[in-house]
């Protein structure tokens, strides 16, 4: 997809800055950094959200968020990593080409989430959540 962002940094007309490369997967840093360090990792393959994907990519997007995530503790010293991923506009997905970012954090790095908690009205709300994603979960 030419007009993809992340589709173009895989062809290379786009500049990045690298990290990992393999046949499906390609990692590189973020130019608007939560922290300094942050990486994406996406796909070759334009998929654009999380549940497009085959699960034996997701399974090696994973593994690559894994193997950034401990390069950022070793030689960032990062003292811990956050993983996000939005799917969805209204989630707060710009680019449309599924990415983790994965995010190094520090002691006292001064970023806050904003992790808003609500709470149901009774058990009996959140049970009846549960029952329906247990009916609608694919074997
Ligand atoms: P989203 O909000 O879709 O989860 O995250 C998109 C991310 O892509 C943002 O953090 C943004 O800084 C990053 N981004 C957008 N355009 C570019 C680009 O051209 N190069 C790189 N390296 N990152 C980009
Ligand atoms: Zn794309």
């Amino acid at each position: 997809m030419n007009d993809c962002i992340f589709c173009r940094i895989v062809q290379g007309t786009v500049p990045s800055a690298k990290i990992y490369e393999d046949d499906a997967v390609l990692a590189f840093m973020d130019i608007g950094p939560i922290i300094k360090g942050h990486a994406l990792v996406i796909p070759k393959v334009h998929y654009a959200t999380l549940t497009d994907v085959p699960p034996d990519l997701a399974a090696r997007l994973i593994a690559v968020v894994q193997r950034v995530a401990a390069a950022q503790q070793t030689a960032l010293q990062a003292d811990g990593v956050n993983i996000h991923q939005s799917n969805g506009a209204c989630a707060g997905q710009v680019v449309p080409h599924v990415h983790f970012h994965v995010i190094p954090r520090f002691t006292n790095d001064g970023h806050r989430w904003n992790w808003a908690a609500t709470k149901y009205e009774a058990p009996a709300e959140m049970t009846a959540l549960a029952q329906r994603l247990r009916a609608a979960l694919i074997p």
